[in-house]
């Protein structure tokens, strides 16, 4: 992908307080918003404002993305550079073109079809499999293939959505019964959303060499679980209630165009790791299909938020370096056996750990299975997650970010 004008840090905007936000010049990230009275439209995320894409003359009304996602790469593109040059500072200021994002309800941009949930963050994989297996922590087909399962898409909601405790059956160890009512061990998972774009209606799989043409932007996702649920239901099928109660997600599409200066190579194999298979390697999908994204959780409480202090920090340094699999490889594998893809489908790519434990991104992973509470900055101890504590995820790219991907949890 080819950088341009739009890529250079040294161009501003016009609108105030654009080069101190998440939303920059370079970021132009696409949403739907729904300014106030105002029914939902598409918009771009400048500083603190939406630029309105229907009054600006850039896009038809439409109330989900779907169908710019569908266009693909080239339309993504004129996108750009037209909102670019408008925004750009030497071109003459048009803030009767903008919204306040405060007077904005942000919703989700697409209507989503189907949401698939990755394993890709290998430290995470590692980290878990440690609990249940130390001996032999990642099973045996992790480094042949990207494992996924399939979610649940009703329940994905926008940045601010309450967390509801969700009720399930639990059997913690101890317990000859199972029991229902609210779960106890409930957690967060930092991942990456990806926004599917053309897609293979037809069912035809997608080349790993074009994979990348099929990827229509990212986003942050919380894959909310509960621990206590999944370890009683989850064999021999996998996540199910523990998971599909809630997932929140940033409401902003972070363009590939936008990430294009924040490529990298895939990650590096270790020594007797086996190659991808030929169905799942691309040189230029290895060269450059991962993605350099800085990545972190925080954590209030009541009692915190009270007392004015700082939100805690929860996952420092995270990297999107740490996924094992590239998102290519991920639409090329989940397409293989003939599986469409449709236009707003989400991925997850599974929860992103770093090798320092600060680095992890789930409590499960931080607490040693809630073993070794944490202590907040607050005083508090914490091994899962109470009434009131808010998460929010962040992701970074240059001075540019994601924007809020944030959820509290009520009881
Ligand atoms: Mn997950």
């Amino acid at each position: 992908m080819t950088l341009d004008e739009t890529h250079d840090t040294a161009r501003r905007s016009w609108v105030p307080g654009a080069d101190d936000s998440d939303f920059t010049l370079q970021n132009l990230p696409l949403g739907i918003v729904g300014p106030r009275g105002a029914p939902p439209r598409p918009g771009i995320a400048i500083g603190n404002s939406v630029l309105d894409l229907v009054a600006a003359g850039l896009l038809p009304p439409m109330a989900t993305l779907n169908e710019f996602l569908a266009q693909g790469r080239s339309a993504r593109q004129d996108l750009r550079q037209a909102a670019w040059a408008l925004l750009e500072a030497s071109s003459p200021s048009r803030p009767d073109l903008l919204h306040a994002l405060a007077d904005c309800t942000v919703h989700l941009p697409c209507a989503i079809g189907d949401y698939t949930d990755f394993y890709a963050g290998i430290h995470h994989a590692t980290n878990v499999g440690r609990l249940m297996r130390p001996d032999n922590p990642l099973a045996a087909n992790y480094k042949h293939m990207p494992i996924a399962y399939h979610g649940r898409a009703s329940s994905i909601r926008a940045s601010g959505a309450p967390v509801r405790r969700p009720n399930g059956q639990r059997k913690p160890g101890k317990a000859t019964e199972p029991s229902f009512g609210p779960s106890r061990n409930l957690d967060y998972e930092l991942e990456l959303g990806v926004w599917i774009g053309p897609g293979n209606t037809d069912g035809t799989p997608i080349g790993i060499e074009n994979a990348a043409d099929h990827i229509a932007g990212f986003c942050l996702l919380n894959d909310w679980s509960a621990r206590d649920i999944q370890g009683w239901e989850a064999q021999p099928l996998g996540p199910f209630l523990a998971k599909s109660f809630i997932t929140t997600i940033s409401p902003w599409i972070i363009t590939p165009e936008a990430l294009a200066p924040y490529r990298c190579a895939a990650m590096i194999r270790a020594p007797g790791d086996p190659a991808p298979m030929p169905y799942l390697l691309a040189a230029s999908d290895q060269a450059a299909g991962g993605l350099d994204l800085a990545l972190g959780a925080t954590l209030s409480t009541a009692q915190s938020r009270e007392a004015g202090a700082a939100p805690h920090r929860l996952t420092q340094k995270g990297t999107s370096r740490d996924l094992y699999w590239t998102v290519a490889q991920m639409v090329a594998h989940h397409t293989s056996n003939g599986c469409d893809l449709r236009p707003g489908d989400l991925f997850g790519s599974g929860t992103i750990s770093g090798t320092a434990v600060e680095a992890r991104g789930s409590l499960l992973e931080m607490t040693e299975g809630g073993r070794q509470p944490i202590r907040l900055g607050s005083g508090e101890e914490r091994r899962f997650l109470e009434d009131g504590d808010e998460v929010a995820l962040t992701a970074r790219f240059g001075r540019a970010g994601f924007g809020p991907c944030v959820g509290r949890v009520v009881g």
